[in-house]
């Protein structure tokens, strides 16, 4: 058993939980608790455009009716600005200031910005360098709207919160080799990382807000529960509470 197993569920509120989010949640607090770990819950509200008044609380009470019960503080990655600007500083020379459109970036960039912006173009946005020989480009850690960006806060985060081991969707893959190459840049550890299969609705896209996914009901559904366990490949737990088929699986798996 790994004792400093340190585990993490990090939604973004955006609106309520359904299944696709649910499944990540089992997942990882099982993980964790197989482990003997911790399982913490950061709300990754920092694209604050995005956040649905309300749903930071109804996501908790929601995981609580699940009985997925989480160990320290809950963070809010917009009360934690002054550790996303520390990094940025931190990482000095390495990003630079960009006025490149997502459209002008493009898939891959290096673009123009790299060398320095063009008289005349209004740099709000920083991006890091990477070298040519990556997979992937130069990539934005504060947007031209002055938020931060995903990739950078989720490795401050993680590294803060002494993250070990991130268990999230596959739809998240491709940030993967990013947040790594930015860990290594900041001089933070690397948590293990296992990306889960993505619940999918009859068209075969992606349960999420786009693509108007029913939320799950918040007051806690056991068959709901199940559902999500055997969409993971769990064994089957017998019928019982939220508490009870938790407690059912993680006996099973010893
Ligand atoms: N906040 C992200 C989401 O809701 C998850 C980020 C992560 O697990 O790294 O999709």
């Amino acid at each position: 058993m790994c004792s400093v197993y340190r585990g993490r569920f990090a939604p973004s509120p955006t609106g309520p939980l359904h299944f696709g989010s649910l499944v990540a949640a089992v997942a990882s607090w099982i993980d964790a608790r197989r482990h003997r770990g911790k399982w913490l819950v950061r709300i990754e509200d920092i694209d604050e455009p995005r956040t649905l008044p309300g749903a930071d609380s109804l996501i908790l009470g929601t995981l609580e009716a699940y009985g997925l019960e989480w160990d320290e503080e809950v963070v809010w990655q917009t009360h934690r600005h002054p550790l996303y600007a520390q990094a940025i500083e931190k990482l000095g020379d390495r990003c630079y200031p960009c006025a490149c459109s997502r459209k002008e970036a493009g898939e891959r960039y290096p673009g123009t910005c790299r060398n320095g912006v063009a008289a005349g173009r209004d740099a709000r946005a920083i991006r890091l360098r990477v070298p040519d020989d990556m997979s992937f480009g130069d990539f934005i850690l504060r947007r031209s709207d002055g938020l931060y960006a995903y990739q950078l806060v989720v490795v401050v985060d993680d590294a803060d919160q002494r993250i070990t081991h991130v268990v999230r969707g596959a739809d998240l893959l491709d940030s993967t080799p990013p947040q790594v190459f930015l860990q290594q840049q900041l001089g933070v550890p690397t948590p293990g990382y296992t990306h889960l299969p993505i619940a999918t609705n009859a068209a075969g896209e992606k349960l999420s807000k786009q693509t108007k996914a029913p939320a799950i009901p918040p007051a806690g559904d056991p068959a709901i529960l199940l559902q999500a366990m055997h969409f993971l490949g769990l064994p089957a737990a017998p019928a019982g509470s939220c508490r009870e088929i938790l407690a059912a699986t993680l006996s099973q798996l010893g």
